[in-house]
C-alpha cells in the first residue's frame, strides 16, 4: 500500500481552523518546507527567484508520493497526516489541514515531480489555477520537488499588494530561519536569484544558530536546560550585553514548530528584568517539548499560534529556567540603585579605547556672516562656510577636508527667509544662543525665542545632506588606508546588498559584500572608521523594523538611518559656535520644523506668550 492520502470526512474538515494560508511568497515557502519535513527528508533545498514572485521551489529527498497521491494531494482537505478528529489533538506532523497544496495551486502555476523509493519512475503534474494541465511519467530522483511559479497570477490585486523585493525576501528568509532552526538534523540550503545564500549542514542547535546568525553569535549564547514532567526546555538566551534594539532574534519552538506567544515572551522578559539596557530586547532560541495532547495547534490557519492546556505552569517554568541560567553564568545584575543612565558607556564601546574628540574650530569663522552679507556673499564663500560647518559637526571628527564640490548642489532655499527671521539688531557679536541641559538650544528671535531640540535638528540637517548625496549621486568618500573587514550574518548581508547602490552614492565603497563579510575600502567623509560598524548595524536594524511598512523607500530609509546614527546626541555639550551653526543650518533646510521622523524640531515662544504668563 503506497497510497496514503485521504480526503477528510466533512465533520473533521469542518473542525479545521478556517482562513487563508497563502498571504505572501513566504507563506508558500513555509508550507512547502513543512511538507518536506513531514515526508522525512534529510536534504531540503529552497530555490527562490525575484523574492518568490517568479519562483519558489522546494526539492526534498523525502518519501515521495504515489501517482494517485500526487493527484490527490491538490484536493482540499486531502491529507495523509490525520484521519479523524481526535488526531487533531495528538499532532506530531507539521501539516494536518490538507489545504496548503490546494490553496497554492489555486493561485499559481505549480509543477510537482515526485517518486517513491521503491518505484522506478516518477510522475510530473502541472496545474495552473487549480486546473491540471498535464500529467506525465518522468525520471526523477526519490523525493519531491514542488515549483510554484507566478504567484497570484490570477489575483492581480493581491500581486500588486506584495511589498518590495527586499521586504518579501526578508519574510522568506525569516520563514527559512524558523524552520532551519527547528530542525538542525536536516540539511537545508537556500538559493536566491541564482546565488546561494545558506548552506546549512546537519549539526546541533547551537551550531545551527551560529551558522545562521554568524560566527560572532557563539559567544553570546547562554544555555538553558530544564527537565520536568510536563515540559522539557532546552536552548539558549543571548547574554544581556548583546541585546539588540530590535526584537529580531526571538524564537520559541514547541515540539519543533516555531510559534509566536506574547505570553511566553513576557516570561522571558521578566526573567531578564533589571539586566537589560533600556530599549533593548533579549534574544532567545528556546525549544520546548510538551506532550502533543496538552496543546492545540488548530487555532490559526498558519499554525503559528498554540493554545496550551496549562499556560501558567509553562510561564513559571520558563521564567525560572532562564533566570537560573542567567544566574549560573554570572550575568545577573549587581544591584546598583540610582544609577544615572546617561553615565553608562554604551555596551558597544565597552572594550574600545577612548577616542579624543577632534573638534576643529575655525577661529576666523563669523557665524553671522551669512546673514549680514546675504545676497552679497559669493558662492565660493558660501560653500566654504558650509564646508566649515560640516567640518565642525558631522561625526565630530572629519577633517574639514570636505571638498566644496559636494555642497555645490545643496540649495538653501530658505536663506532669504532665515535672515529676516532672525533679529537684525542683535547681530552684533552678542551671545544669541544658549544650551539648556545639553539638550535644547534656546535662540532669540525678533518675536521672542526658539527652543530647538539639538538631536532632532541635527538629524534634519544631515537627512537633507544625505538625501542630496544619494539623489544627486555625488559624494566624497575617504579612502581607508587598510580595507575594513566587518562580519555580518548572511541575512544582514542581504539587507546591505539591497542598499548597496544607495550606500555607494553616499560614499561607502565595498570591495566585498557576501559570505557573511563586508570589506570596505572607503567610507563617507562624515563617518569615522570607528563608527562604520555601528552605523551599518543601525541601518540593518532600521530596515528590519521597516518590514511591515508598505512604502519602503531605500533612499529615504538610508538617509534617515545615517542621520539618526550621526546626529549629535542629547547630552552632548555644544560650544556657542556649534550651537549657532546648527541653528543656521537648520533654517537653511527645506523643512526645518520637523525631524526626518516627523517630530517637531523646535518650538517658539513669542514675547506675547511670555507677557501672557506674567499677567
Ligand atoms: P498537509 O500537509 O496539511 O497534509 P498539504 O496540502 O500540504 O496538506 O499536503 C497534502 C498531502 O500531500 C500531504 O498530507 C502529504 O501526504 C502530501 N505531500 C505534500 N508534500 C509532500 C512532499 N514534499 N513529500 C511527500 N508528500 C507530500
Ligand atoms: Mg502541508
Amino acid at each position: 500500500m503506497t497510497d496514503i492520502i485521504q480526503l477528510l470526512p466533512d465533520h473533521v474538515a469542518n473542525q479545521i481552523a478556517a482562513g487563508e494560508v497563502v498571504q505572501r511568497p513566504a507563506s508558500v515557502v513555509k508550507e512547502l518546507l513543512e511538507n518536506a519535513i513531514d515526508a522525512r527528508a534529510t536534504n531540503i533545498k529552497l530555490i527562490v527567484k525575484n523574492a518568490g514572485k517568479t519562483l519558489i521551489q522546494v526539492i526534498d529527498n523525502g518519501n515521495g508520493m504515489s501517482v494517485t497521491d500526487a493527484r490527490l494531494s491538490f484536493e482540499r482537505h486531502a491529507t495523509s497526516k490525520i484521519r479523524n478528529a481526535e488526531d487533531l489533538f495528538n499532532l506530531r506532523t507539521k501539516g494536518f489541514r490538507g489545504e496548503a497544496l490546494a490553496s497554492i495551486a489555486a493561485i499559481s502555476h505549480v509543477e510537482l515531480k515526485t517518486k517513491q523509493k521503491q518505484d522506478d519512475i516518477g510522475v510530473q503534474i502541472k496545474i495552473e489555477g487549480s486546473e491540471v494541465v498535464s500529467q506525465e511519467v518522468i525520471v526523477t530522483p526519490k523525493g519531491t520537488s514542488v515549483a510554484v511559479k507566478n504567484l497570484f497570477f490570477n489575483i492581480p490585486a493581491r500581486r500588486n499588494f506584495l511589498k518590495s523585493n527586499p521586504v518579501e525576501t526578508r519574510h522568506i528568509i525569516d520563514e527559512f530561519h524558523r524552520i532551519a532552526l527547528a530542525h538542525p538534523n536536516i540539511n537545508f540550503s537556500m538559493y536566491h536569484n541564482g546565488s546561494d545564500m545558506f548552506n546549512l549542514l546537519v549539526s546541533n542547535h547551537r551550531q545551527r544558530i551560529v551558522n545562521i546568525f554568524g560566527g560572532k553569535t557563539n559567544e553570546k549564547l547562554v544555555p538553558v536546560e530544564e527537565n520536568t514532567e510536563v515540559l522539557k526546555i532546552s536552548g539558549f538566551v543571548g547574554k544581556p550585553e548583546f541585546a539588540k534594539k530590535t526584537r529580531g532574534e526571538q524564537f520559541f519552538f514547541v515540539n519543533n514548530r516555531f510559534i509566536k506567544s506574547a505570553y511566553l515572551n513576557h516570561a522571558i522578559n521578566s526573567a531578564f528584568e533589571g539586566i537589560l539596557r533600556e530599549g533593548t530586547h533579549a534574544s532567545y532560541f528556546l525549544y520546548l517539548d510538551v506532550n502533543p495532547k496538552t496543546i492545540d495547534i488548530n487555532i490559526h490557519p498558519t499554525k503559528t499560534e498554540i493554545k496550551f492546556d496549562d499556560e501558567h505552569t509553562l510561564y513559571a517554568l520558563l521564567r525560572s529556567a532562564v533566570k537560573h541560567s542567567l544566574g549560573q553564568f554570572n550575568i545577573a545584575p549587581v544591584l546598583d540603585f540610582n544609577r544615572d543612565g546617561n553615565m553608562d558607556t554604551p555596551y558597544g564601546f565597552k572594550n574600545k579605547e577612548a577616542i579624543n574628540p577632534n573638534v576643529e574650530v575655525d577661529s576666523d569663522f563669523n557665524p553671522f556672516r551669512d546673514e549680514k552679507v546675504s545676497g552679497g556673499l559669493s558662492t565660493s564663500q558660501k560653500k566654504e562656510s558650509v564646508a566649515n560647518w560640516e567640518g565642525l559637526y558631522v561625526g565630530l571628527e572629519s577633517k574639514s577636508n570636505v571638498s566644496s564640490k559636494d555642497f555645490t548642489e545643496v540649495q538653501f532655499e530658505s536663506d532669504e527667509l532665515t535672515s529676516k527671521m532672525f533679529d537684525e539688531e542683535s547681530t552684533e557679536k552678542a551671545q544669541k544662543t544658549f544650551q539648556l541641559h545639553n539638550k535644547y538650544i534656546v535662540n532669540t528671535i525678533k518675536s521672542g525665542m526658539l527652543v530647538i531640540n539639538q538631536h532632532r535638528a541635527h538629524q534634519r540637517v544631515l537627512y537633507e545632506v544625505f538625501l542630496q548625496y544619494i539623489t544627486v549621486k555625488e559624494s566624497v568618500s575617504q579612502q581607508l588606508l587598510f580595507p575594513l573587514n566587518l562580519e555580518f550574518s548572511n541575512s544582514e548581508i542581504v539587507i546591505l546588498q539591497s542598499l548597496k547602490v544607495q550606500l555607494e552614492q553616499t560614499g561607502f565603497v565595498f570591495s566585498k559584500l557576501e559570505d557573511s563579510k563586508a570589506e570596505l575600502t572607503g567610507v563617507p567623509v562624515s563617518v569615522s572608521e570607528a563608527n562604520v560598524s555601528l552605523v551599518l548595524e543601525q541601518l540593518i536594524n532600521d530596515v528590519e523594523n521597516e518590514v511591515p511598512d508598505s512604502n519602503f523607500s531605500p533612499t529615504d530609509l538610508l538617509a534617515k538611518s545615517l542621520a539618526k546614527s550621526l546626529a549629535i546626541k542629547t547630552g552632548q555639550r555644544l560650544s556657542i559656535e556649534e550651537q549657532e551653526h546648527l541653528v543656521n543650518r537648520l533654517f537653511a533646510c527645506k523643512e526645518p520644523n520637523i525631524s526626518p521622523t516627523n517630530k517637531q524640531t523646535f518650538v517658539t515662544m513669542t514675547v506675547d506668550d511670555l507677557d501672557k504668563k506674567f499677567m
